[in-house]
């Protein structure tokens, strides 16, 4: 809905968006700013292999007060919250130094099982303290990983039952749900043009062996891990389809 000035009503709930710090969190943030009339970040620190995801969403927090000041104003507190203990039920290559592989069950062995239901359950409590009625994630049916706890039934079950256990509503929106990798390149140019999408290269992280040493035009990675794979097909596909 148009306002008499032009501009799009600001949904007034405050949402929480679980932010990694990778690109399809920092569009999801993104989305919630353009959306929002206050906009909270929550991160987790479970012993994850590499500590550059964390420096990232800082500067991407960082990049959006100093470079769009409209989103800016929106952009509240930051929370991290210590998962530690998830090193405790996990044996993957995320938290221990083993090799990335396909498993027998399709899934890859950085699976947590259950990771984005313990995260979201957080998410909500925290949401719930802070006023927060809304909580928005990255999670995509359509790219490569398969995650169950990343699926659209399995997110829209977990509302009702977070909704219920917490005697309130809380939504969860998950913008990237059915999009592909490509498209989420164009969702960010939409939501905040060429100067958000040039924020997204250089201050995202996406690789798994959290190589930044290499910069490419996708941005910055190995270029041979199947995460980075996935950002650099979406990316040449979002390139050859706008003349980028
Ligand atoms: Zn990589």
């Amino acid at each position: 809905m148009l306002s008499s000035t032009g501009s799009l009503h600001s949904d007034p709930r405050t949402a929480l968006v679980v932010f990694s710090g990778g690109q399809d969190s920092t569009v999801c943030l993104a989305w919630a700013l353009a959306r929002y009339a206050h906009v909270e970040t929550i991160g987790f620190d479970y012993g994850q292999r590499h500590r550059v995801e964390l420096d990232c969403r800082l500067r991407v927090r960082e990049e959006i007060h100093q470079r769009f000041p409209d989103w800016g104003a929106k952009l509240g507190e930051d929370h991290l919250l210590d998962l530690g203990l998830l090193g405790q039920i996990s044996d993957t290559a995320l938290t221990e130094s083993r090799a990335i592989e396909m498993q027998a069950n399709g899934l890859p062995n950085t699976f947590v099982p259950g990771r984005n239901l313990l995260f979201l359950t957080f998410a909500a409590a925290l949401a719930y303290r802070r006023g927060a009625t809304v909580l928005v994630g990255g999670m995509c049916e359509t790219d490569f990983s398969g995650y169950p706890d990343c699926r659209d039934n399995t997110l829209k079950a977990l509302q009702v039952a977070i909704s219920l256990g917490l005697g309130g509503p809380m939504t969860i929106e998950t913008p990237l749900m059915w999009l592909t990798k490509a498209q989420t390149w164009a969702l960010s140019d939409t939501l905040g043009g060429e100067a958000f999408n040039e924020l997204v290269i250089e201050h995202t992280h996406t690789c798994y062996l959290g190589d930044r040493s290499q910069r490419h035009a996708w941005g910055h990675g190995c270029g041979t891990c199947p995460a980075c794979e996935l950002r650099r097909d979406g990316y040449n596909t979002f390139a050859r389809q706008t003349g980028r």
